[in-house]
Formats: C-alpha cells, structure tokens, sequence
C-alpha cells in the first residue's frame, strides 16, 4: 500500500542513487517480496517506526540481535556510561575480559574465546583456526545453512560427494571452494559416505544447530549425535555456528540443548554474534583452550582486527547478557514466542490455510507447508508467490516479519501478550484472503 505522502519512496531513490540495490545487506531490498522497503527511523520495545510514522510490531529485531527489545533502559545506560568513556582504544579494556567471562559462564564448551566485530569474521576465522590446528584443509557445509560471506562458504553442492563445491558468488574463484563439501542437512548417510570418502583430510564441519537461514529447521539428534561421532572419530572439529541460536534459544545456546538429549555432547568450536552484542557489531568465536592457543599471538593462526572488542560494543553486550541471565527470562521468552506460533497454526486452520511452525527460546519459523521440512530442498517447496501476499498482508496491517520465507523470526522480552494477539488477529485476516485467493 502505497500512501499518497508515503516518505519510504523517495529515500529508497536516493539511496538507490548511491549504494547498490538502496541497501548495505541484500534482503533489506525486498527483493524476494517485492515493494519498497521500509526506512526506519526509531525503535522503542518491541516496536519500530518507519519514514511515514507508520508503527510495526517488529519480528526481526535486528536479524536477532535485539533480545531485550529496542532501547531497553539498561542497555541505553550502559552504552551511554562507554560512550563518555572512549570509544576505541586499539588497547585491551577490563571491558572485554568480563564479556568473555559473561559468555564462557555459559557455554561450558568453550574454555577461551576470541572477540570480533561481526558472524562473518567470527565464522571465517573459526575456520581458519580449525585449519590451522588440524593441519587440513576440506570443511564440509550443509545445504541451506549460513555462516557469513566468506569467500569459502560461498557455494553450493557439486554433483556427487567425490567432487566438491561450487561457487554462488561471483568473485569467487573455484580453487577458493574447491575444498568445501555441501551436504544435505539432517542427511546422516550422506555424511558418513562423506567422512568414509574424504575423513583423513576434513579440517571441520560447521553447522547451525537449529538452521535459520532455512527459517527454522532443527539438526536432528541422530544427525548431530553422529556428527560429532564422525568429527571425534577422524580427528576433524565440530564447529556450531551459534550466531543466530546463542542467547538466543537458550541460556546457554542450542547446545545446552543437544546436550540434554546427547550425553556428553560439545562443539569444538562456537561461533557468536548477535545476541551477544546486543545490537552492537560484536561477534566471537571460541573453544576448548589447546585449540585456542594456535591464535596468533601465541600460535601460527593469523587473525586480528582494529576494532576487535570495542568499548561501546562490550558494554552494549555485557548490559544485554546481564539481563538475559535473570533467571526466568528464557522460560517466559520461549511461551511467548510459543504462545505466537500456537496463535498463527489456529488461526491459519481456522481460515483453511496449511501452515505449521516451531519455536525454541526466542527464536520461530512458520511454513506455508502441511509439514516441518527437514533440509533444504523441503524448504524450497514452500509456495513464494503465497508467502509474499502474506508477508505484504502483515506489513500494511503494522506486523513486519522477516522480507524472505527463508527466514527465521524472532521475539523479544519487550513482546506482550497483546502483541501476540494482534499479530495473530493481523494474521487471520491474511489468511482468509489467502485462502479466497
Ligand atoms: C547472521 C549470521 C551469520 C553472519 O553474521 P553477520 O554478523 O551478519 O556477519 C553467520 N551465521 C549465522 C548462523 C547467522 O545467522
């Protein structure tokens, strides 16, 4: 719906004017749902405003990191208290060593963590490290997950699993993925043929445990049970890409989880971001110690960065962190964002719609399918044309989800029960539409 003093218009021309696209991150060009995005101008609690003052009830949150809502009073304080303070060093600050303690308090997996400035760095470098300490060079990568733009992880399955990946940007030269594996996610027999075939020479497999970057798809727990197998097996490392999921689904990350269902279970690698900069670029990435310890200063893994840890990022991380860790937090986090997708399956059954969804912590996905997919090539079954009514039918009624079906959706603690209803009440009125369409 386009407004007769609709003000998103003009600035998505001047913007288109200067900076590829109108955007500095491709899916905020509603490029997949069509239309003129959104240009926003403030955000208070679980909701943003956009140019024309238009209020919605924001689903995205930044892409995750807003657990807390927009503009929580504790975190403004923090980061206004650092502001005063400096704002770079390029020095260590006490700052950076209680965020690490706030975050290895956590994550018992992890016994030393680097700090970065965004998941990409944090990704790349982890597998760098996980090269570097193992003295190989292949990682396999699963189908449909998203670890940053790395050039490496730029790519797609070859034809068979003797030949590796081809890549999805151009750019990247083909020796640069010519040592990265794709395999289907949740495909236990795919990956034991691939370790079978390859295993002496994979430095690692990265993967995000519960997959949102295919909006919402859990590792199953005989695909990570034998993951890790594998990885001990053949001396290769397990790395969970925790970008999206840490902090996020659970105190202490999608793998506190697993290892409640799998005895013993631990990532050699975590890769952070997100939530742990709490809207900040603050990203990390961190394991056991005799791995760490091959990060250049004190090993031959080169890695580094100007504003690695910066002061304002920290506090904005560590005031987040604190109030993430009140006890109870997660627990009403989870039945809310439950309580959502419990709200939208009725309302779409109530209206003849096939849609099913799941939730852990704060973290949700929903399909326009009879069914939860499991990889990727399921995720893709999902009808497009369908989502983009949908998506476009929420936008004008002041709900924003993510611009892309492949996308997971969040929920923040500043989200009421009255957001929840009127997004469900939104919802429903779509769905009929949808289903008279
Ligand atoms: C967002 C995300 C990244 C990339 O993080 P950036 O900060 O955008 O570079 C990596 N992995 C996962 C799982 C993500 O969700």
């Amino acid at each position: 719906m386009t407004l007769p003093t609709d003000l998103n218009a003009p600035l998505f021309d001047r913007a288109k004017a200067l900076i590829p696209g109108g955007v500095n991150s491709p899916v905020r060009a509603f490029r997949a749902v069509g239309g003129t995005p959104r240009f926003i101008t403030r955000g208070q609690g679980a909701y943003i405003w956009d140019a024309n003052g238009q209020r919605f009830i924001d689903y995205i949150g930044s892409w995750g990191p807003m657990i807390l809502g927009h503009g929580h009073p504790a975190v403004l304080q923090a980061v206004h208290k650092a502001i005063g303070e400096g704002l770079s060093f390029g020095a260590p600050t006490e700052r950076e060593v209680e965020l690490a303690e706030a975050i290895l308090r956590h994550l018992p997996s992890m016994e030393m963590l680097r700090l970065v400035s965004s998941g990409t760095e944090a990704g790349m470098s982890a597998i760098r490290l996980a090269r570097g300490a193992t003295g190989r060079s292949k990682i396999i990568k699963f189908n449909g997950c998203y670890h940053g733009h790395a050039d490496a992880l730029l790519v797609k399955a070859g034809s068979g699993l003797a030949t590796f990946g081809h890549a999805t940007s151009a750019g990247v030269p083909e020796v640069v993925v010519q040592d990265t594996l794709v395999l289907e996610y949740n495909d236990v027999a795919q990956l034991e043929e691939a370790f079978a075939l390859h295993g002496a020479s994979i430095a690692c497999v990265i993967m995000e445990p519960i997959a949102g970057n295919m909006n919402f798809v859990r590792a199953s727990i005989p695909f990570m049970r034998r993951a890790r197998e594998l990885c001990t097996r053949h001396g290769a490392l397990l790395i969970l890409d925790e970008v999206m999921t840490g902090f996020r689904v659970a105190l202490g990350g999608a793998q506190s989880l697993y290892a409640q269902a799998i005895p013993g279970f631990e990532p050699d690698l975590t890769v952070l971001g997100k939530v742990i900069g709490g809207g900040m670029p603050l990203a990390a990435f961190g394991g056991k110690r005799a791995v760490m310890e091959q990060l250049a200063p004190l090993g031959p893994v080169y890695q580094a960065g100007t504003l690695s840890g910066n002061p304002v990022a920290t506090a904005c991380g560590l005031a987040t962190l604190r109030e993430v860790a009140q006890p109870g937090f997660y627990e009403a986090l989870a039945r809310r964002t439950r309580s959502l997708i419990e709200g939208l399956a009725q309302a779409a059954r109530a209206e003849g719609v096939a849609l099913c969804g799941d939730s852990e912590g704060g973290m949700m996905g929903f399909f326009l399918l009879p069914e939860l997919p499991r990889d990727y090539p399921a995720v893709l079954r999902s009808d497009g044309a369908r989502f983009n009514r949908l998506f476009h039918g929420l936008l004008d009624r002041g709900v924003y989800i993510a611009p892309a079906l492949y996308e997971a959706g969040f929920v923040s603690a500043a989200h009421t029960a009255e957001d929840v209803e009127a997004t469900v009440a939104a919802a429903r009125k779509v769905f009929a539409q949808l289903a008279a369409q």
